[in-house]
């Protein structure tokens, strides 16, 4: 089965391509076959993975598979949420976003300082599948009150995970890779996404 993966980003390509290949999938990238990115409107991560796998449906005539993440912080009422890679505007810089965060929690105690990465994965097997398949996950910790460590991208300068004492920054890409939000989701997501399609 061959089916096409929603999103720019050649790590997700490799990394769900790999995952995929033990149970006879074949995922191509989008940019086989988009000519404009979908706009992402929607007021959820859900509405907004839905958006984007319909879009690589529609270009490509085939099953499709996309995700949506962000970050949400409790005290902000769950911002900056989808509107987390754009943050401090339109093509603001990951630094951008994160001194923008940092400024909306100044002096805002550690107690009241949860968040949480979101990730939602959803699987269609058309445009207009009237059933996709849609998995959501968290990874909960709070965000701190400086920037530490090199690794990663966004706000992981500014997470720290629950039950741990650094950054997501500072953790090994392939720890980060283990427990994420993504990771979380995608754990859930492929067994049902065999079960679905009867690989
Ligand atoms: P997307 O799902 O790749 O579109 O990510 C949306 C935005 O959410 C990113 O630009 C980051 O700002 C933030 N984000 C999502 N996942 C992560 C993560 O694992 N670490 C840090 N930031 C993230």
């Amino acid at each position: 089965m061959k089916l096409v993966l929603a999103t720019g980003n050649a790590g997700k390509v490799r990394e769900l391509s790999a995952q995929l290949a033990a149970s006879g999938v074949s995922v191509l990238a989008q940019s086989d076959f988009l000519t404009e990115e979908a706009v992402e409107d929607g007021l959820s991560f859900v509405e907004n993975a839905l958006i984007k796998a319909r879009h690589a449906a529609v270009a490509s005539g085939l099953p499709a598979v996309a995700d949506d993440s962000g970050l949400r912080v409790d005290a902000l009422d769950g911002a900056p949420g989808v509107f987390s890679a754009r943050y401090a505007g339109a093509g603001a810089a990951d630094a951008d976003n994160c001194r923008k965060l940092l400024a909306a929690l100044e002096g805002v105690p550690v107690a009241q300082r949860g968040a949480a990465f979101h990730c939602s994965l959803v699987f269609v097997r058309s445009a207009v599948d009237p059933a996709p398949l849609i998995v959501s996950a968290e990874w909960r910790g709070l965000v701190m009150q400086g920037m530490s460590g090199e690794h990663g991208f966004g706000y992981d300068p500014l997470f720290q995970p629950a039950g741990l004492d650094c950054s997501a920054a500072e953790l090994a890409p392939e720890e980060k890779q283990r427990i994420s939000h993504r990771a979380r989701a995608l754990q859930s997501f492929l067994p049902k996404l065999v079960d679905l399609v009867g690989l």
